[in-house]
């Protein structure tokens, strides 16, 4: 990379943009591409987080007009497919081969190093082309230039399953991952302005290690956030209608609640004025 280049992207000011790259899971939505699987992009001034790089997560990018050579940070919950599929894709692209070494990868011990289950999905080689690589459990900590993330909580069928919490000066994310219901995730939750929740199915329909949308509506309405993005879709949850899911939320709760759409921009900033207050009064 040129010197030119690389300065143009040090300077490098995205605003402020959430972008689904990919709203969807399980074998049926996932296989067919009934949603897309890209994972999600956070940019933050002149950061770019890459949060669960899934199956097609470059094609998705490109399709959304997302510069993957501007990554500053990935940032994967656990090792099922839908999460991690394109971890190396996407440090490839992002690196030029590793040409250009840079970038932090946080995520969960099962990605990084494998489990006695689990494969590591990312490569030796690829783990090379980053600056930085963090493993990280529920409850560490770790920072990228002035956010402060924190991995959460889950009770996910991948045991070492986190979730993240990225407090920015202007707002507080929360993704949640796969989980189930857990009265421990409100606790997890709090503070919060903008809360994304992986709601897999609808209704109170059973399933295990996920969320459906009345564990949605339980955690939404202790936890306040001003806006509920659901994401992850089951093709049951599709053939349910998110936007109606999405709208039994916000009937039943005093939360905003949006449901994804693949390519969908949402601006945090709007849902976040509160946020710089709660950033420098926070203790968790
Ligand atoms: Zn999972």
């Amino acid at each position: 990379m040129g010197d030119e280049n690389k300065e143009k992207l040090a300077k490098a000011d995205f605003g402020h943009n959430i972008i689904f790259l990919g709203t969807g899971t399980g074998k049926f939505a996932r296989g067919k591409q009934l949603r897309a699987t890209g994972g999600i992009i956070l940019q933050i001034e002149d950061n770019q987080f890459h949060i669960d790089p899934g199956p097609g997560a470059i094609v998705r990018a490109a399709q959304n007009n997302i510069n993957t050579r501007a990554n500053t940070s990935l940032l994967i919950s656990h090792s099922h497919i839908t999460h991690c599929n394109d971890v190396n894709a996407v440090i490839d692209a992002m690196t030029y081969s590793g040409l250009d070494k840079h970038g932090v990868l946080i995520s969960n011990n099962s990605v990084i190093n494998g489990s006695e289950e689990h494969h590591p999905y990312l490569t030796k080689f690829h783990r090379n082309c980053l600056e930085k690589v963090i493993v990280i459990e529920p409850g560490q900590r770790a920072a990228v230039n002035e956010i402060e993330i924190k991995a959460l909580y889950t009770k996910h069928t991948e045991p070492s399953t986190v979730g993240f919490r990225l407090a920015t000066p202007y707002f507080v994310l929360v993704y949640s991952s796969d989980t189930e219901y857990s009265p421990r995730l409100i606790e997890e939750y709090k503070g919060a302005n903008i809360l994304i929740l992986n709601v897999h199915s609808p209704n109170n329909e059973p399933v295990a290690g996920n969320l459906n949308t009345a564990d949605a509506i339980k955690i939404a309405e202790k936890v306040e956030p001003k806006l509920v993005i659901i994401q992850h879709f089951s093709k049951k949850m599709l053939e349910a209608d998110p936007i109606q899911e999405a709208r039994e939320i916000q009937k039943q709760t005093k939360c905003q609640a949006i449901a994804a759409k693949d390519g969908m921009i949402i601006n945090p900033l709007i849902y976040g004025s509160k946020a710089r207050q709660q950033t420098l009064t926070a203790n968790y």
